[in-house]
Order: C-alpha cells, then sequence, then structure tokens
C-alpha cells in the first residue's frame, strides 16, 4: 500500500507537471500569436505615413462633420469635410502618399480638381489647383510628388486667397485628415 500509495504521488507529480508544462506551452503560444497579429496590424497602418500637402502649410478651414462653419462665398453655414490650406511660402501642392492619378477634372465650384488613389482603400483629393496641374490619369506619383499649385479656382470658398481644398476618403467615405496627417505645429 505505501508503495503503490508514493506510485501513485510520484504519477501525479509527473502528471501534474506535464499538465502544467501543456498550459503555459499553450499560454505562450497565444502571447506570441496575439503579439505578432497586433504588430502586424501596426506596421500596415504606420507603413502608411502621409505627408502635408504643402510646405509651411497652415489650416484656413478645418474639417468638421458635426459643427457648422460660415462660408462667405455661398453665404452659408455648413460642414467641412476636407481641410484647406494655405502657405505663406510656398503655393506648390504635393501628393500626400505614393499612388495613382485616378481623376483629373475642373468645375467653377471646386475649381480644378485632381484624385490620387493610394493603397488601402484610401484617396486623397485636391481642390482649388491653378490651371497649370502637373499630372494627368493614370500618371503614377510617389508621395512628395508636385501635382499643382494652390489657387484661387474654387469659386465657392475662396475669393482672392491662394488654396487648397484638400479631401482624404478612405473606402469611399471621407475622413478627419487631422487623424492622419502630422498636423501637429502646423
Ligand atoms: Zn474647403
Amino acid at each position: 500500500m505505501e508503495i503503490k500509495s508514493n506510485k501513485f504521488k510520484n504519477f501525479c507529480k509527473r502528471y501534474g507537471a506535464l499538465t502544467l508544462a501543456g498550459v503555459f506551452a499553450v499560454a505562450i503560444a497565444l502571447t506570441v500569436a496575439l503579439t505578432v497579429g497586433a504588430s502586424t496590424n501596426q506596421v500596415s497602418t504606420s507603413n502608411l505615413s502621409f505627408q502635408v500637402p504643402m510646405n509651411n502649410a497652415e489650416i484656413i478651414k478645418d474639417y468638421s462633420d458635426q459643427k457648422l462653419q460660415y462660408n462667405a462665398m455661398v453665404n452659408k453655414w455648413e460642414i467641412h469635410l476636407g481641410i484647406d490650406f494655405a502657405s505663406p511660402t510656398d503655393s506648390s501642392v504635393m501628393a500626400v502618399l505614393d499612388g495613382e492619378v485616378t481623376d483629373v477634372s475642373s468645375n467653377s465650384l471646386e475649381g480644378n480638381i485632381v484624385e490620387i488613389t493610394h493603397d488601402n482603400g484610401f484617396k486623397s483629393v485636391y481642390s482649388s489647383l491653378g490651371d497649370e496641374v502637373l499630372v494627368k490619369e493614370g500618371d503614377v506619383v510617389k508621395k512628395g510628388d508636385k501635382i499643382g499649385e494652390a489657387s484661387n479656382s474654387a469659386g465657392r470658398e475662396f475669393d482672392d486667397e491662394n488654396a487648397l481644398h484638400f479631401v482624404l476618403m478612405k473606402d469611399g467615405v471621407e475622413v478627419d485628415p487631422n487623424e492622419y496627417l502630422d498636423l501637429g505645429n502646423k
């Protein structure tokens, strides 16, 4: 009996140790899997490092999807699903990310417009460009490539100031560029 019970105790010790080892192994494997998964997600978003579309850019009208802002040109209070930029030193407008030019158009309300399609469902749209647009549909552009200059061609927003109406879209919906562009001290 004494011997048998010792054997049983030894068995329990071994079996218990194995079970514990097994639980630890599963826990470690899960932790590694979750960590790798999480960091993979982070990498895929942090790779999208947008640049600001103008040098020394100043925000002259910020994004607002709820708060109404007054637009003197049309005498209306309205939401503003983009950011208006102007620069005191350089009117150049640059692509915010690598991509392909998927539309170049023009109308009297928004002026000359360039649309660039990027990876991960992003599109950037630049309105109120001057008449000299430097890209055409189908062009592949790199982040920082100049596509045109800010002007007052968007008659519905700008009078005599040269500015850029910039829109960022994700999966077909306007998003707040403040969440993607580093506008910290701009
Ligand atoms: Zn605007």
